[in-house]
Formats: C-alpha cells, structure tokens, sequence
C-alpha cells in the first residue's frame, strides 16, 4: 500500500471508529418494543405471491447486494422460498457506467441483464414492488403491491445522496441540481443525461465533483475525470475538466490518478483538492467553496451520501449514524436482538468500501450465515473483499487497480484496511482489459 492508502486505512479507522461504536452502544439502548419501532405506509391485503413452499426469505433491492443473497442463499439451503423485491422493472448497473463518457462501452453493456432471467437461472421470485413499510414484531414488509410475510428479511436499498452537505437544503435548488447536474452515482438516467452532457459539450469547463465521507465508489469521481477528459481529447473539444475534490488528496490509487491526470490530461484536466462545497447556484451556474468561486458550463455533482431513506421508513437506521446508515451487528448484520432481520450493501455503517465487489462478497458470507441459522447453525465471520479497476486511459483501455480486504480493530471497534491490501498504480493494458472482464464476471455471478 503506497503512503496515501495509509492515509484512507487510517482515517478509515478514525472516521468510522465512531459509528462502530455508536451501534454498539445503540445495540445495549435498544429498548423500544417491536411494535413501536414497526413502520407501515399504505399497504392493503396480501401480495399475489406464490404460497411459500418454506421458510420465506425476502430480499428487498435487486442490486448488487440483493442479487447476489437471493441466489446463494438457495445455494446454501435449497429448502428456502426466496422473494426478491426490487423497485425497478429493468436493470442497469452503475458500476462500469463511467465507461460510456469515454465510449468505450454503450448502455447496453450495462443494462443487457434480466432480473426475470435471474430468478429462473437461480429459482427464486422476482416480485417487481416498492417496499413502504415493515412490521417486525408481525413479520410482515408492506409494499405498493400488497404485504408479504417473512421468516427471513435481507434490506439491501442502497444510498440516497445527501445535497445538505454541500449547503443545498432549498428543494428548488436540490430538484434543479439533479435534473440539470445530476450526481451519476445512484440511477441509470444520470448516466445517459451525463453521457449526452458530454457527447455535446461544444467547449468551457466542465466540473466533476468529489464528495466528503465514505462515499459511493471511491475511485468513482477521478475514474469520471478521466472518462471524461478522453472524450473532449479525442474529439478535440477545448475543455476544462475541473475535478473539485472535497478531501485533501485523491481519496485512492492517488500515485495512479495523478499520474493519468498529468501524462494522458495535461492540457484537459485541474485537479483541485481542498474543495468543499460551500454553496451552488444552479441558474447562474456558480459553485462557491471556501476558497473560491468557480463558474461552470456543464457539471456532474455528486453531493454526498447517506444509507437509503427506505431505512428510516423501516425503522431500520441508527439515529447516531453520520451517513444516516443502518442500525446492525458489524460482524452478523442483523437488526439488534432480532437475527430474522438483516441490512447490507452500501446501506452498511461498516466502513468498508461502498462498492460492487464488496457488496457481493459480503453478500454471499451474509447469505450462508442465513442458510446456517435457518438450519439452527452459524458460522464465522468473513471478510468482503474490494476489488476494483479504474480506467484511466480510453484508446487503448488502460486500468489501475486496488485489492483489499477488512480486519477488525478490538480497542477502536472499528474495521481497516488488512495488511495484505494491494495497490497496482501502473496503468496498463492488462488491467484494462482485467476491469471489463470484472464486469462481465459480476454480470454472470448476479445473472446466470
Ligand atoms: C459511476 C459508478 C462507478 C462504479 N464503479 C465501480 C467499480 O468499478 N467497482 C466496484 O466494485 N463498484 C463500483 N461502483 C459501486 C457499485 O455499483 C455499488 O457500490 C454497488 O452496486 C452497491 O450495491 P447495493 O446492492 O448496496 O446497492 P444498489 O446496487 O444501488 O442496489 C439497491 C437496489 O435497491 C432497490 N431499492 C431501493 N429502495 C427500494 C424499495 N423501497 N423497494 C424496492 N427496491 C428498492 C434499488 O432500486 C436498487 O436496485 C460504481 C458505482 C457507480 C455509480
């Protein structure tokens, strides 16, 4: 690991510290009854669902953390009846979406993948709802489309942003920021409305902006940099891209980053660290920061984030959590004093990196930990593990690359990077090459 991933391991440590411990002392204050804690909105009558053939378990969010429980939960005990209840009636991943600023891939290297495919593939149930509410004492989710009983309940929602923390608490503002500046970190639609943004820039700058907290895809922002950056070289727009950091360094890979920025972007990319938002006007096209006033012609601002709002609603958020994230045991994820009720994905308050390889491999230890105690049975903990390539140059795709798993901290109570984590920083062709074959694997593994 080079000095700046230290850096992230340590302040890792610091920043999360806290939270851990917030839940473990909300865990020991956890005296609300069940029913009080219960959250309902607007549900009526059962869901049209097959009768269960056993014990049930729902999984709520057909993303990376919600596809990958439903298939291998039935791996690990084929006797469970597994509802996987997801909002959207199409998929399109956000990971790798940074790729179609650049052209390297189109929208349908994204979004070519069926959830109704993956449930037959894996013989779970796709329910295709909005969950509004949840009653644990009765072991019953309501959705828009009818309540459905569980035995087992995995709540994998995802994020929300969080435009407070860039100064926008006037809805008009925060509604104008996301039609007209989206993040490009949550939905699909973000990423054709950048992709469109980009494919038209005529000239001017362009500003991309990092957030504050253990955001969404760490590398995510200076992989868009670069995406970015390559396609107004390619067709030879005179741009600014100004990448507007909120941290004092790039956050990961930053010999990597710095590099491409400098070598590939000299004449295309600023980078300026130390950046938070103070405010934005959306009409003027104005961001302020401590620092500086900056106007721009076209932006992507990504404003921060929180664990998904559906955690509120379902009384499943730790009040004391900075990010808004869930109320959960840090090694076994459920809801304390109730082990039918689960929470993970980048909803987590551990502060492990929020991306896909982490979700997923999180996802099948939570998954066998659930088939074991359906079964009266547990086993240990084990590690999710970060994997993840960021493209750095578009003609010819070249990548670096970041490898880490999590050890525990006893005296801070917190998780860190394990000693074992690896950092490539060397762009090359192999690894660019390694990144769209990730891509391709985790489509099979949540898919086939
Ligand atoms: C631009 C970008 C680049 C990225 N690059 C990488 C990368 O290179 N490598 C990497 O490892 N990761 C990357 N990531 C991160 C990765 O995509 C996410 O961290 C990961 O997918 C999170 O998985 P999740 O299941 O927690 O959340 P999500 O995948 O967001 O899934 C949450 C699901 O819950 C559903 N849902 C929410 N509320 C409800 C409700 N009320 N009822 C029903 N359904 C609901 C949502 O519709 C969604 O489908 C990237 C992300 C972005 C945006």
């Amino acid at each position: 690991m080079n000095d700046n991933s230290n850096d992230l391991s340590r302040r890792n440590f610091i920043k999360f510290g806290g939270v851990a411990a917030a839940s473990i002392a909300a865990v020991g204050a956890s005296t609300m009854s069940q029913s009080a804690q219960a959250a309902m909105v607007g549900t009526k009558g059962k869901a049209n669902l097959p009768k269960a053939k056993g014990p049930r378990l729902v999984v709520v969010g057909g993303g990376t953390s919600g596809l990958t429980i439903a298939k291998y939960v039935k791996k690990a005990n084929p006797k469970l009846d597994v509802v996987l209840v997801e909002k959207r009636d199409m998929y399109s991943s956000c990971f790798a979406s940074n790729l179609l600023y650049s052209g390297m891939i189109s929208l349908e290297f994204l979004a070519d993948h069926s959830f109704l495919d993956a449930a037959v593939n894996n013989k779970y149930t796709f329910f295709n709802a909005t969950v509004t509410g949840l009653d644990r004492a009765a072991r019953k989710l309501m959705t828009n489309e009818g309540e459905i009983d569980y035995d087992y309940l995995v709540v994998a929602p995802g994020i929300h942003y969080d435009y407070s923390r860039i100064g926008v608490t006037d809805p008009e503002v925060e509604f104008m920021l996301r039609q007209n500046a989206p993040g490009g970190f949550v939905s699909p639609t973000e990423h054709i409305t950048i992709r469109d943004k980009v494919r038209n820039f005529e000239g001017g700058t362009f500003v991309i902006t990092v957030p504050g907290g253990n955001y969404r895809c760490l590398p995510g922002p200076y992989e868009r940099g670069c995406m970015v950056a390559a396609a107004f070289k390619k067709n030879k727009v005179k741009a600014k891209v100004l990448v507007l950091d909120h941290n004092p360094n790039f956050t990961i890979k930053a010999a990597g980053f710095s590099a491409a920025y400098k070598e590939l972007y000299g004449d295309y990319i600023e980078y300026k660290p130390s950046s938070a938002i103070k405010s934005v006007d959306p009409v003027k096209k104005v961001i302020t920061t401590e620092f500086d006033t900056i106007n721009y012609d076209e932006a992507t601002i990504y404003p921060g984030v929180r664990g998904s709002r559906l955690l509120e609603a379902l009384g499943l958020m730790d009040p004391k959590s900075p990010q808004k994230e869930a109320l959960i045991d840090d090694h076994k994820y459920n809801f304390p004093g109730d082990d039918r009720v689960y929470v993970t994905g980048d909803s987590r308050p551990m502060g492990f990196s929020k991306s896909a390889n982490t979700s997923n491999t999180e996802a099948k230890y939570v998954a066998k930990l659930i088939a074991a105690r359906s079964l009266g049975k547990e086993i240990d903990w084990v590690s999710p593990e970060t994997i993840c390539y960021s493209m750095c140059n578009a003609e010819p795709g070249e990548a670096i690359s970041v490898s880490a798993r999590y050890v525990y901290d006893n005296a801070k109570k917190a998780f860190g990077f394990s000693p074992d984590t690896t950092m490539d920083e060397h762009r090359d062709v192999a690894k660019g090459n390694r990144l769209i074959e990730w891509n391709k694997g985790m489509y099979r593994d949540l898919f086939a």
